[in-house]
Parts: C-alpha cells; sequence; structure tokens
C-alpha cells in the first residue's frame, strides 16, 4: 500500500510523489498477441493468456516541478493531447520531452500532421539512441524533430546526472532498443521509475521476465535488462509504471516464486 492519493479523470492519473506531481497520461488501449512471444513455451501462454493476447495500452507520463513540466514519450498521438487538456497541463507548458526511446508509438505524438504539438519543449534522449532512430526507418521524423524542436538534447545514464530537473536520473535499460532508457523520479521518501517499454505483454513478462517481445531488438539484451529493473524496484520498494501496462499501470513490483508479480496500487480503480 502506498500513502499517495490520486485523481484519476478519464485518461489520466494524478499523484504526488514528494513534491513533485506525476501523471500518466493514456494514448489508447490494446492488446499484445501470444504472437509477440515466439521464446515462450504454450505452457505459459495457455496458464498467462489464455485468450491469446495480453491486455495493454500506451502510456506517457508528466513530471510538474516548478516552472518545468516534463513529458516523458508522447504515444502515438492518440489520444495524448485530450487526455493532457483533462489532466488540466497545457501543451504550450511543456518545457521537454524526454524519450525512453526512438518507436513510433512513443514519438509520433511529438507532432500533429506537421503541427509542433509542444512548441516550448526541448527534446532529451540518449546519444546511442539517435543512430538507431537515423537507421531504424523513421529518419524523416528525426530530421523534421530537430527543425522544430532543435537541437537534442543527450541524456546521461549515470543515475547521478540530472534530467531536466535534480529530482529525475537516468537508468541505462538497452536491449529493447540499442539506447532505451528509465528513468527514476526521487522525492521526499517516494521513488517512481518510468520504464518505458521494459515489457509489453504485463499478464506474460512480470511473472516470466526471461521472456522478450518480438519487438526487443536484442532479445537477450533486453532481458538482462527487464529482470535487473524489477529486481531493483522490488529491492529498493519504487513504484513502477511503464508504457504497455494497462492503464493506469502504476504500482509496486514484488517478488514470486518464479519471477515477479505485479501490485497495482490497491485504492487506484
Ligand atoms: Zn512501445
Amino acid at each position: 500500500m502506498f500513502a499517495v492519493d490520486y485523481t484519476s479523470g478519464s485518461g489520466f492519473l494524478h499523484t504526488k510523489i514528494g513534491d513533485v506531481d506525476f501523471y500518466c497520461i493514456n494514448d489508447g488501449d490494446g492488446s499484445m498477441p501470444n504472437a509477440l512471444f515466439p521464446d515462450a513455451s504454450r505452457d505459459i501462454l495457455q496458464k498467462f493468456a489464455p485468450s491469446g493476447k495480453s491486455p495493454s495500452s500506451f502510456s506517457a507520463f508528466v513530471v510538474k516541478k516548478g516552472t518545468q513540466t516534463i513529458l516523458f514519450d508522447t504515444g502515438n498521438g492518440n489520444q495524448l493531447l485530450t487526455n493532457l487538456k483533462t489532466a488540466g497541463i497545457k501543451t504550450d507548458e511543456i518545457s521537454a520531452v524526454v524519450l525512453t526511446h526512438s518507436h513510433g508509438d512513443h514519438v509520433g505524438g511529438l507532432f500533429s500532421g506537421d503541427k509542433q504539438n509542444f512548441p516550448n519543449a526541448s527534446v532529451w534522449i540518449t546519444e546511442k539512441e539517435v543512430p538507431y532512430w537515423k537507421n531504424a526507418g523513421n529518419s524523416a521524423l528525426l530530421a523534421k524533430t530537430v527543425d522544430a524542436y532543435g537541437e537534442l538534447k543527450i541524456i546521461t545514464t549515470d543515475e547521478k546526472t540530472p534530467v531536466v530537473i535534480p529530482e529525475v536520473v537516468a537508468i541505462d535499460v538497452a536491449g529493447h532498443t540499442p539506447g532505451h532508457t528509465a528513468f527514476l523520479v526521487s522525492s521526499g521518501n517516494d521513488k517512481v521509475v518510468i520504464a518505458g517499454d521494459l515489457l509489453h505483454g504485463a499478464a506474460i513478462q512480470f511473472p516470466n521476465p526471461e521472456i522478450s517481445c518480438r519487438y526487443d531488438n536484442n532479445p537477450k539484451q533486453a532481458a538482462e535488462s527487464r529482470q535487473m529493473l524489477l529486481a531493483r524496484a522490488a529491492n529498493e520498494n519504487w513504484i513502477f509504471t511503464a508504457s504497455h501496462i494497462p492503464f493506469p499501470g502504476f504500482g509496486k513490483i514484488e517478488k514470486a516464486e518464479k519471477g515477479f508479480k505485479f501490485v497495482q496500487q490497491t485504492n487506484l480503480k
């Protein structure tokens, strides 16, 4: 159980992490079919995803402190703008867009057509992710992003260098993509980790973190990063959230007999 209050409207969750405002913003819902997990045995799929798919969502996150409003990822840009508005966050108050990685369902909301969605924001990413973004088929979007938002700001993943504000540091969780990054937000006694695409099928991968997804660029490295971050979240009592946990995926990680268990904060609907 967490001692945090929250309000949840349609498509957003708001809570306080120490004196920082924290939001999960829903960009849409979906599901991940079992075919995305070729390394999962038939027994595992039958046990954890008997319907043939795992429920999922596309989420972005906002951290607000003083004059800084940081948006972590932008979803596909489906319901993001509507749900930011419902949460009372204006697009022109976003001062930084911090990216976990460069896949379309995380960078797609930077623009609506040719319109720059966050006119006062800089865009932050790791150095390792830039060549991947350039080569992975959406180099046009990268060029368009630099054109509109200015030169990319480079994130350091030494877990000491602040990312935009002192309360945020970056953790290297490479594997899903070469520069895939998680972000740890710490304030007061609370810590929450934004884990990006550490997992896609929550139902399958929390209990079986060794199983990677077809979307993982380097499946072996992705599995190592997954096990490392889930173990740290469990050991260090972090609140855990990630882009594709069914919305609002905001809870704690417990070690299970095998793998881990995601315990949604009990007072969330
Ligand atoms: Zn994704």
